[in-house]
C-alpha cells in the first residue's frame, strides 16, 4: 500500500516539470506519512500529532507549488485511517461499512492568520454575511451513527472517510449511545439520520481506567484518545464467544479446578472491557445524511440532536465576526483543562447551511469549516540522561534530561521522574525517545518510551549510592521508605541551596534579591555555611561574593538590595520565620496555626508535644516533626543566630486593635481589590478571629472576592452569611453585628 502511493505520484505526464529533488522529497514524505498513519491506528505512534501535522503541511506546501503531484493517492487527499486489513492491527478489525455520506476531515489552522485567511476565502465566495459557529474540538475517536426510523442501525468508525469499521455490536455497552431516538413537535424523529460525533473517555474516567490498570500491574495508557479508540474498536463479540466457550468448559468440569479458574479470569476481563466501554461518552457535533427533514443553520442541528436525546455539547456559540472567533479560541485556550474531556482546538463553521452548500468541499475537507489547533501538549523527544536532584529535605529525586523541545508553548528540557520505582514503572531507558506531556501550567511529565524506536544502545538508569552534591552515602530515612535521602542535611550544598531558596521565597521571608543564583553564590563563596548565617550577612561579607561585587570591589546594586531586603525581612511575622526553618510538614498553614496559638518562638520551643498536637490546625504528625526539629543542635543554633541578628521571634499583640472577631471563623475566597490573601488573613487574626480555608456550618462569615468558586456556593447552601469586600471592611471596622446587617444569606430551597 505504501509502495503504491509512491508509484502513483510518479505516473502523470506533466510530472516531468517537477524538479527531481522535489519529486523525491514528495515521495519520501508521502511514504513516511502513510507509515505514521498506519502506526497511529494499528500500533503505537512513533511521532506526535504535531509532528505528523508538520509533515502533512510540508507535503501540502509542495503540492501547492507543483499541483501535478496532488494525485488521488497522495496522503493529502485521504481522510483519516484506512480500514484495517485482518492481521494488520493489534486486534482483528470489524467488517467494513460504508457511510451514507462521506465523512470529511477538517483543514487545520495554527494561528490567527490562518483563521483570517480561511475567513477571507469564505468572504470571497459568499460575501460578508457568514456567521461563525465555534465549538471546542473534542480529542476523541470520530464516529458515524445511523438511526433508521429512530432505531440505532449502525455505529461506525470514520475509517478512510468513505468506509469505516462496523462496531455496532459494541454500542450496546455504551450507555451514552441511545438505542432509540426521542422526538419533539419541532424535531420529530426522522426516517433516516446520520449522526457525527466523537467518542471519548472523560478525563476522570480515563484516570480511573489507568488506576485500575495500575492495580492489575498492566502497562498504563498514554492518552485518553488512543486508548479510547482501542477500547471502542475491540472485538467484544469475540470476547463474548471466548467467555461462552470458557463457561461451557467450566460447566463440563463441574465448575471447579483449572477450567473454572480460567473461566473466572475470562469473565473478569470481559467485565472490565464492558466497564471501560461504558466509561466512554459521546459528543455529537454534526449530521451527515438526513432524510425527511432539513435544517437551515448548523446551530439548529444541535437543538435537533438534543431533541432526539443525543448528547450534544452546550458550548457551541454563534458569533458575528472574526474578533469574536478569536476571543472564543483564546477563552478555551485558557480553560482547556476545565472541560471534562480532552480538547485539542476549536472548530469554526459557517452557520448558514445554504452558505455551506455554496462553499462546498475540496476532495478532503469542507471549505465552510476549519479546525484551529492549540499548541500540542504531547511531543516526543530524546531522553539524553537521567540525573538526580537532592531536595530541601534531602530526598533524592531522579529527573530526565531531554533534548529541548517545545510543548504547550514553552521549551522543556527537564522533567521529574519522582523516584526510582517510578522510573521502573514508566519503563524508560536512557537514550529512549520518550513521549513528553505538558498540560497548561502543570509541570511536564514523561509519559513513557516509544519502545519501537530503540536501537539497542539504550541503558537502564541506576540510582546512585552516593550524594552527587556532597558524596555522602545515600540511605532511606527509615527502613522500608521508597525514597532515599542524603543524610548530610546541614551542609550538603544541594539541600542548603534548596533551603535558602525556600527561605527567601514568597511564603518564607520573601527576600527578593536572594534568588536561585544568589543562594548558590553565597554558598560557593563560603559566607553561608547554613541558613543561620543569612542574617549575619553585612557589606564586608557580601564583598567576598563575586556575584555581588563590581570591578572596583564595591557592592553591586543587587548586593545593596539584598542587605536592604534582609533588614526588612527581620520584621516578618512569626509564621514566616517558622516556614523559613524548613521543618517537615510545617508550611504556611501549620505555621500560622502555631504562631496564632503560641505567639512566640520560645512558647513553641517550650510547648510539649501534646500541647502542640492539641493546637487547632496542628495535630500529632506536625507536633512530632516540630519537636524532632528543635531537638537538633545545629537547628537550635539557627534560631539563636537569627534572634541575635534581630529577626522577630514574637508576634506582638497589637493592644490598640480591638479583638472584635474573637471566637469567629472567617473564610476569604476569590480575589479582593484592597487586600492580598495574606493581608486579609492577618487582618482577621489581628482582631482575634480565625481565618479558615474551608466553609462549614460553623463558619461565621464567608468573604467573597472576584472569581470566587465553590466556597461561595457552599456558603449559600449552608446559609452562612456572605460578605463582599465592602462588607469585609465593615466587619473589620465595626465588628460582626454591623457586618451581619450587610451580609447576604442563602435563600431556602423553593
Ligand atoms: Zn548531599
Amino acid at each position: 500500500m505504501v509502495g503504491a502511493t509512491v508509484c502513483a505520484v510518479t505516473e502523470p505526464a506533466d510530472i516531468n516539470d517537477v524538479p527531481s529533488d522535489i519529486r523525491e522529497r514528495h515521495a519520501t514524505l508521502s511514504q513516511e506519512i502513510e507509515e505514521h498513519r498506519q502506526r497511529y491506528y494499528f500500533a503505537t505512534p512513533t511521532i506526535s500529532d504535531a509532528e505528523f501535522d508538520q509533515l502533512m503541511r510540508e507535503l501540502e506546501g509542495i503540492e501547492d507549488q507543483y499541483t501535478s503531484l496532488r494525485t488521488p493517492d497522495s496522503p493529502t487527499q485521504k481522510v483519516g485511517a484506512p480500514v484495517a486489513e485482518p492481521g494488520a492491527g493489534v486486534e482483528a478489525s470489524w467488517p467494513p461499512v460504508e457511510h451514507l455520506e462521506r465523512m470529511l476531515s477538517l483543514d487545520n489552522a495554527f494561528s490567527a492568520d490562518d483563521i483570517a485567511e480561511w475567513a477571507a476565502r469564505v468572504e470571497r465566495e459568499v460575501g460578508t454575511g457568514a456567521r461563525y459557529l465555534c465549538e471546542p474540538k473534542v480529542d476523541g475517536l470520530a464516529v458515524d451513527i445511523v438511526y433508521r426510523d429512530g432505531k440505532l442501525a449502525t455505529l461506525a468508525t470514520r475509517g478512510d472517510g468513505r468506509t469505516g469499521e462496523d462496531i455496532t455490536y459494541n454500542a450496546q455497552f455504551v450507555d451514552a449511545i441511545p438505542d432509540e431516538l426521542t422526538g419533539t413537535d419541532e424535531y420529530p424523529v426522522p426516517s433516516v439520520v446520520e449522526i457525527r460525533g466523537e467518542a471519548v473517555f472523560p478525563t476522570k474516567e480515563f484516570e480511573a481506567v489507568n488506576a485500575e490498570r495500575a492495580d492489575l500491574g498492566l502497562p498504563l495508557f498514554a492518552n485518553a484518545r488512543n486508548s479510547g479508540a482501542g477500547v471502542l474498536r475491540q472485538r467484544m463479540d469475540r470476547r463474548r464467544e471466548k467467555l461462552d466457550a470458557a463457561k461451557a468448559k467450566a460447566d463440563a468440569a463441574g465448575n471447579e479446578g483449572r477450567a473454572q479458574a480460567s473461566y473466572e479470569k475470562v469473565l473478569e476481563e470481559y467485565e472490565r472491557a464492558k466497564r471501560n466501554l461504558n466509561r466512554m461518552i459521546l459528543v455529537c457535533h454534526g449530521i451527515g445524511r438526513r432524510d425527511g427533514f432539513d435544517i437551515r443553520f448548523q446551530s439548529e442541528a444541535y437543538e435537533a440532536l438534543r431533541a432526539w436525546g443525543l448528547p450534544a455539547s452546550d458550548r457551541p456559540r454563534v458569533v458575528p465576526d472574526l474578533e469574536a472567533v478569536q476571543e472564543y479560541i483564546d477563552h478555551y485556550g485558557q480553560h482547556r483543562h476545565d472541560i471534562e474531556f480532552e480538547i485539542d482546538g476549536v472548530v469554526v463553521k459557517v452557520d448558514q447551511v445554504d452558505l455551506q452548500r455554496q462553499l462546498g468541499s475540496t476532495s478532503r475537507a469542507p471549505r465552510w469549516a476549519v479546525a484551529f489547533k492549540y499548541p500540542p501538549e504531547e511531543v516526543t523527544t530524546k531522553l539524553i540522561d537521567i540525573r538526580v536532584n537532592v531536595g530541601r529535605t534531602g530526598r533524592v529525586t531522579p529527573y530526565g534530561v531531554m533534548e529541548p523541545v517545545k510543548v504547550a508553548g514553552s521549551t522543556v528540557e527537564n522533567a521529574t521522574l519522582h523516584n526510582a520505582s517510578e522510573v521502573k514503572r514508566k519503563g524508560v531507558l536512557i537514550g529512549d525517545t520518550v513521549v513528553l506531556r505538558k498540560a497548561g501550567d502543570v509541570i511536564p511529565e514523561i509519559l513513557g518510551p516509544v519502545a519501537e524506536l530503540r536501537d539497542g544502545s539504550e541503558r537502564e538508569f541506576v540510582m546512585p549510592t552516593e550524594c552527587p552534591a556532597c558524596g555522602t552515602p545515600l540511605a532511606p530515612a527509615k527502613e522500608g521508605d521508597v525514597d532515599i535521602r542524603c543524610p548530610n542535611s546541614r551542609s550538603c550544598p544541594s539541600q542548603l541551596r534548596e533551603r535558602l531558596f525556600y527561605l527567601a521565597g514568597r511564603s518564607g521571608f520573601d527576600i527578593e534579591a536572594m534568588g536561585w543564583e544568589a543562594g548558590i553564590a553565597l554558598i560557593n563563596a563560603g559566607v553561608v555555611a547554613d541558613e543561620g548565617d543569612v542574617f549575619g550577612l553585612d557589606a564586608d561579607r557580601l564583598k567576598q561574593v563575586p556575584l555581588f561585587t563590581n570591578a572596583d570591589g564595591e557592592l553591586t546594586v543587587n548586593g545593596r538590595r539584598l542587605l536592604d531586603n534582609l533588614e526588612k525581612a527581620k520584621q516578618q511575622p512569626l509564621w514566616r520565620v517558622l516556614v523559613s526553618l524548613s521543618i517537615r510538614h510545617v508550611g504556611p498553614t501549620a505555621a500560622r496555626a502555631l504562631a496564632g496559638a503560641l505567639r512566640s518562638m520560645d512558647a513553641i520551643v517550650d510547648a510539649s508535644e501534646e500541647q502542640l498536637a492539641g493546637t487547632d490546625g496542628v495535630g500529632p504528625t506536625i507536633a512530632a516533626s516540630v519537636k524532632e526539629w528543635f531537638a537538633v543542635d545545629w537547628h537550635q543554633e539557627i534560631v539563636r543566630k537569627w534572634r541575635e541578628a534581630g529577626v522577630r521571634m514574637v508576634d506582638e499583640v497589637d493592644e490598640s486593635m480591638p479583638r472584635t472577631l474573637e471566637g469567629l471563623t472567617v473564610v476569604v475566597t476569590g480575589s479582593l481589590q484592597g487586600f492580598s490573601r495574606d493581608d486579609a488573613k492577618e487582618a482577621i487574626l489581628a482582631r482575634g478571629g480565625k481565618a479558615s480555608g474551608s466553609v462549614s456550618k460553623k463558619t461565621s462569615f464567608v468573604v467573597v472576592g472576584e472569581n470566587a468558586g465553590s466556597k461561595h456556593d457552599k456558603a449559600i447552601e449552608l446559609k452562612v452569611p456572605v460578605l463582599d469586600e465592602d462588607g469585609f471592611r465593615v466587619l473589620l471596622e465595626s465588628g460582626p453585628d454591623e457586618a451581619a446587617k450587610v451580609a447576604q444569606v442563602g435563600e431556602a430551597e423553593e
